[in-house]
């Protein structure tokens, strides 16, 4: 069975299919070209995730899957949160957003941080939700040039998401965490 992906982000659709495969999943993920930008305008990445998976079947009533994800910082009581791609501004850069949150906490102690994705499965009568965490920390001197976002600031165990390669990151991702679950969600519901 082909579920839709309610994003037009080829990156995302070719890491999301892959953890699909090899998940085991009997449903293949399929993105269309035409499918709407949803303005991304709740409080909290799960209503977003929610919403772009409403308005994408009722664009195409086809099955669909939508992610929304996010960068929790402790010491900011979660900020940038939903807010995370556009911290520095409306149209403003990965390195704006970091350099903005590097300057935020540049007196703080406690860098602690998680990155979360939450998926949303809707097919016009069933949904189902997955989220998934990754814990680490901030750090004030960016380091790596892989990956997008926050990436070069966020430590996984003395390694920066940006200093690892594209596999490292993918297995122990929030993206991958919410996939896993999602796909074991859908094999138990049968859809
Ligand atoms: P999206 O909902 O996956 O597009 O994520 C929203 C924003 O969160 C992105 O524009 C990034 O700033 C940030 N973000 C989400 N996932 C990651 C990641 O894996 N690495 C770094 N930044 C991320």
């Amino acid at each position: 069975m082909e579920i839709l992906l309610a994003s037009n982000n080829k990156n995302k659709h070719k890491e999301l299919s892959k953890i699909f495969q090899e998940s085991g999943s009997k449903h293949t993920l399929i993105v269309n070209k035409d499918t709407p930008d949803v303005i991304e305008d709740k409080n909290t990445i799960e209503e977003n995730a929610k919403k772009k998976a409403e308005e994408c079947y009722e664009f195409f009533k086809s099955p669909v899957i939508s992610d929304d994800s996010g960068l929790f910082v402790d010491a900011l009581d979660g900020r940038p949160g939903v807010h995370s791609k556009r911290y520095a501004g409306l149209s403003s850069t990965d390195v704006e957003n970091n350099q903005k949150l590097i300057s935020e906490l540049k007196t703080a102690h406690n860098l602690s941080a998680f990155f979360k994705t939450v998926l949303c499965y809707f097919d016009g009568l069933n949904y189902l939700t997955s989220e998934g965490v990754l814990k680490g920390n901030i750090i004030l001197d960016p380091r790596g040039k892989n990956g997008f976002g926050y990436d070069p600031i966020f430590d996984v165990n003395g390694k920066t998401l940006a200093e690892m390669t594209l596999e490292e990151k993918s297995n122990i991702s929030h993206r991958k965490i919410a996939a896993v679950k999602l796909v074991e969600m859908l094999n138990e519901h049968k859809v």
